[in-house]
């Protein structure tokens, strides 16, 4: 059999027959419908409820964080923690080349240019030797540590937990601490994922997590901020709703801001499936140590596991082919062909049009990653399959 036949018999023999699996499908429950109905009996659909507070509060508590401001998707929530955390226009922000493009629109839309470095083969995530070289040839000045390549302001450094494995941010945090430069985590695809007792997203000084459809739990659209400042919570939550001044009627606004708070529509939805996250993230470790013995079987295909020393939430099950992108494109034809939706990883964002003229530090793991790796069905009723 050719290795494409093989992998497709091994997802079969993992998720059963179905005519069509899905890479990753929200799965939506009574209790979703009748949070959901609650809140339009309420009339308060829009961006204050008692929804919004419930769920914030639930996701700062399971992911043991202080503060939690809920926004309308992840995009805009790292657009706001960039800039809560000083990013402005003319700076660089250091982000992972392989990370899905929102990492790198959010640091434009906050005024700056992405600086692309490497990732880690072990844990797919920005590798923290590439950020090393970088500052290692960058130059400190009285504004801040400027990048010898562009000649701007580092202004941040935004990791990512790809796939939901934990990068080596403890590593990151300290190396950033040496030379004063904050880190904002995009923990977008991480929830549920830990590195020892501590929840991905609040290592740095703001943390980020995404609610879109397709996350380990869904509010629609959705995101939140995380953070253990209260002056940076503070102005989370006052930038997100337009910068009011609190009055019983007057309508005063001390800066321009954002309308970017989640619809307690969408709160409702999330605190529902928020009760169901310890269910979600037991069914995919499931799910991931199913594929991890089926595949022990195959030659030539190795199933990613979580990095050693963290708890990964398994968003994502993908395969690493011995194979280059011939071979892993013919897997992605044979898989979906078959019904099986498998993707590859996002396009490398140095490569993308709208970042393709931009200077980037060197990034081979990463191209070798993106050649190699296919993501595999990972929903959670797939478990019980
Ligand atoms: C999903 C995702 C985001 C944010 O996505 P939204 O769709 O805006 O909620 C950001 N970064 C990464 C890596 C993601 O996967």
């Amino acid at each position: 059999m050719s290795i494409e036949q093989e992998i497709v018999q091994a997802i079969r023999d993992v998720v059963g027959d179905a005519d069509f699996v899905g890479l990753h499908v929200p799965d939506i429950a009574d209790r979703e419908k009748k949070r959901v109905l609650e809140c339009l009996d309420s009339t308060f659909v829009s961006s204050v409820g008692a929804f919004v507070t419930e769920f914030e509060q639930g996701i700062a508590d399971f992911a043991g964080s202080a503060h939690g401001i809920a926004v309308s998707n992840g995009t805009s929530a790292l657009q706001v923690a960039l800039q809560l955390a000083g990013v402005g226009a003319g700076d660089d922000v250091i982000v992972p080349s392989l990370s899905f493009v929102a990492t790198a629109n959010a640091v434009v839309h906050a005024g700056a240019q992405p600086y692309f470095v490497d990732s880690d083969e072990e844990t797919l995530g920005m590798s923290v030797e590439s950020v090393a070289e970088v500052l290692r040839t960058a130059r400190t000045t009285p504004e801040g540590v400027v990048n010898h390549a562009t000649g701007r302001r580092i202004g941040a450094i935004v990791p990512m937990h790809t796939l939901g494995h934990p990068l080596r941010i403890a590593e990151l945090i300290e190396l950033a601490a040496e030379y004063g430069i904050p880190v904002v985590e995009d923990a977008a695809e991480s929830l549920g994922s830990r590195v020892g007792p501590r929840h991905t997203g609040t290592f740095g000084a703001l943390g980020i997590v995404s609610f879109n459809g397709n996350k380990i739990l869904t509010t629609g659209g959705g995101g939140m901020i995380l953070t253990d400042d209260d002056e940076l919570a503070r102005r989370a939550r006052h930038l997100t709703t337009t910068a009011k001044l609190p009055h019983r009627w007057e309508f005063e606004h001390d800066e321009v801001a954002f309308n970017y708070r989640m619809p307690n529509l969408n709160a409702a939805l999330g605190v529902a499936q928020l009760e169901r996250l310890p269910e979600f993230l037991t069914a995919k470790r499931r799910l991931a140590a199913h594929y991890q013995e089926r595949f022990s079987d195959v030659a030539g295909v190795e199933f990613l596991v979580e990095p050693r020393g963290t708890e990964s939430n398994y968003w994502l099950c993908a395969v690493r082919v011995d194979g280059g992108r011939e071979e892993r494109d013919a897997v992605l034809e044979a898989t979906n062909a078959a019904g099986l939706q498998c993707r590859p990883f996002w396009n490398l964002l140095h490569d993308q049009a709208a970042f393709r003229d931009l200077p980037h530090a060197p990034v081979p793991v990463a191209e070798a990653l993106h050649a190699r790796t296919v993501c595999i069905p990972s929903s959670p009723a797939l478990a019980a399959m």
